[in-house]
């Protein structure tokens, strides 16, 4: 999947194409962002990246009404929306906000921010979202947030939009305080589903693509890695409905009967939204019975998504 400059030139008829000719092409095809690279020990690595996220998002700053017709009918012809939303393994998971979690409950490196950022390697990016801008292309503001840089890229995905002199590098400080202010703002933290993410989104329910995807579904958790779920304490809760504004996913309702709060577990993906910002403390995160442990690394999560493809 991932392949060498020198394995690549293998595969294709070498009296096609020299050397110098294919260096030129990858290289092109990496500036516009429409393959991965990575460097190591002076050796240059490419690879296919996938449409969303990958290729969509590489696009952020060279958006046109033309290119999103062309995406849009391509969506739908091909129903990829769909796909993406019910892959067996999925893309994202979610980082909970860090004080929703019950402290008994030993939080893993991968599900707690601070910790992440912390052992995480550099360089760190911030890149306009996509999905802001396309729903702002469309006259559509998001509702959570007036910023746009909310997606934020680390090591070699990082290098690599740097190489293309897009993003702007930011520190490792910076990096956690602007993710900590989407928490705050009610935006969902997304990274990719591995151990060491490539990337972390702050997600909102009124642009994001894959968050208004899993809103049709039935039961969006199937095809979500989490490993908490919300729970409501029934005597402390007042009915007073914030979290029910909070959750980005609807997985929350008020049962009209008792005028208490009800998670839809078929739907909660364990963000932590509502946690904080309730007036009695009546809900909690618990982590679930089984924890999944998510892929090592993007290499190893591609990997596993492409076997569960092809069962
Ligand atoms: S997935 Fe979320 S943060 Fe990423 S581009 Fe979409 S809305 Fe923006
Ligand atoms: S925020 Fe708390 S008190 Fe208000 S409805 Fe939700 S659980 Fe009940
Ligand atoms: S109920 Fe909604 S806001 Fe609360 S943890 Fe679940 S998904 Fe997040």
């Amino acid at each position: 999947m991932i392949k060498s400059f020198e394995e690549i030139h293998e595969l294709i008829k070498k009296d096609e194409m020299s050397i110098e000719e294919l260096k030129n092409v990858l290289d092109k095809m990496v500036s516009k962002g429409n393959i991965g690279w990575r460097e190591r020990d002076g050796i240059n690595y490419y690879r296919i990246i996938p449409l969303v996220v990958g290729l969509d998002e590489s696009k952020v700053y060279d958006l046109s009404l033309e290119y999103l017709k062309l995406l849009f009918e391509y969506m739908i012809e091909s129903r990829f929306p769909l796909k993406l939303v019910t892959s067996k393994v999925p893309q994202l998971r979610t980082i909970p906000v860090e004080q929703s979690i019950t402290p008994q409950h030993y939080i893993k490196n991968y599900d707690k921010l601070k910790s992440l950022i912390e052992n995480m390697e550099g360089p760190f990016v911030v890149l306009d979202c996509i999905c802001k801008k396309t729903a702002a292309l469309g006259g559509n503001k998001c509702k959570m947030t007036s910023r746009l840089e909310t997606c934020f890229v680390f090591g070699d995905i990082a290098k690599t939009w740097l190489k293309r002199g897009l993003g702007r590098q930011i520190s490792k400080a910076e990096t956690l305080e602007l993710l900590q202010k989407g928490e705050e703002e009610g935006l969902i933290l997304q990274s990719s589903n591995s151990q060491k993410p490539e990337f972390i989104c702050c997600c909102c329910r009124c642009c994001c693509g894959i968050l208004s995807m899993q809103k049709l579904i039935p039961n969006p958790i199937k095809f979500w890695r989490s490993n908490y779920y919300a729970e409501i304490d029934t005597e402390l809760c007042e009915g007073c409905k914030t979290c029910v504004e909070r959750c980005q996913v609807d997985a929350i309702m008020i049962k009209k009967s008792k005028n208490i709060a009800k998670v839809n577990f078929n739907r909660c993906i364990g963000c932590g939204n509502c946690v904080t910002t309730g007036p009695t403390h009546a809900i909690r995160l618990v982590k679930k019975k089984d924890e999944i442990l998510p892929p090592k690394d993007y290499i190893e999560l591609y990997e596993e998504i492409m076997r569960s493809e092809n069962k």
